[in-house]
């Protein structure tokens, strides 16, 4: 099976970028049945030129910190979750060879290149996330450290529980401006759609911005999702590496 990349349209020869689903197996190294899980990322790793020791993973607390990383960081949390990066939804490199990543079981995974530094970031947004704009906050570091443009930014999305399923409380309508949608009395959440305007709020063109329109929850099948499997739920990783 072809790994998903879903920064494909636009043709950038210099970045790979994929996520994984079920089939690969669970990602984790402390979510689920973690038996495989080194195993698993070796073999979908090494199948999109990654090697699984390089990757940099993050110890994710559902807030907005987004963590600019280079070569000395290599292999946080590659091989022991306990070495991941610590308070950390995101990353930040403008180095080759270093492999960011965002593992996720209904959240959505946010990648980022930017052309002219070159320069990548992987966010872990989910509704908490989304409601402190991380999306916001990986534009502003780049913006900050390498000066780049919002308008020439590429974004993809990896799959996400979607308004189809993820029904939440009612005082969500007070806290998201956009993105809750009504259905017979039952409130449901965008978070593809919220993260995408907090996007185009900060200057990047709807053009640039690739959601692939996966639910995690009705496509269970193929996509893990905690909603749905709760405790037992494995996680799909999100990666993302300047050549
Ligand atoms: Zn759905």
């Amino acid at each position: 099976m072809v790994p998903y990349n879903p920064m494909e349209k636009y043709g950038i020869s210099v970045v790979t970028a994929a996520f994984s689903r079920r089939q690969d197996g669970n990602m984790s190294l402390c979510y689920g049945d973690t038996k495989h899980s080194l195993e698993n990322r070796k073999t979908f790793l090494s199948s999109i030129g990654v090697d699984y020791r390089s990757l940099v993973c993050a110890k994710q607390v559902h807030g907005k910190n987004v963590r600019y990383v280079k070569e000395e960081h290599k292999g946080s949390g590659a091989l022991i979750y306990e070495n991941s990066i610590a308070d950390t939804d995101g990353f930040m490199t403008d180095k080759k060879g270093v492999p960011i990543a965002i593992l996720t079981a209904d959240c959505l995974s946010i990648f980022i290149y930017d052309p002219k530094r070159p320069a990548v970031v992987i966010l872990h947004a989910g509704w908490r996330s989304t409601e402190k704009n991380i999306a916001a906050e990986g534009v502003r570091m780049l913006q900050e450290k390498f000066g780049s443009s919002p308008q020439r930014l590429f974004i993809g999305f990896g799959p996400s529980i979607r308004s189809c399923c993820f029904e939440v409380e009612k005082d969500f309508r007070s806290n998201f401006p956009f993105g809750i949608t009504t259905r017979e009395g039952r409130n449901f959440m965008d978070i593809s759609l919220m993260n995408k305007q907090q996007l185009i709020n900060c200057g990047v063109k709807e053009k640039n911005i690739f959601d692939p329109g996966i639910c995690t929850f009705s496509d269970n099948q193929d996509y893990f999702s905690f909603r749905k499997e709760a405790d037992s739920s494995g996680r799909l990783i999100s990666v993302i590496m300047l050549k």
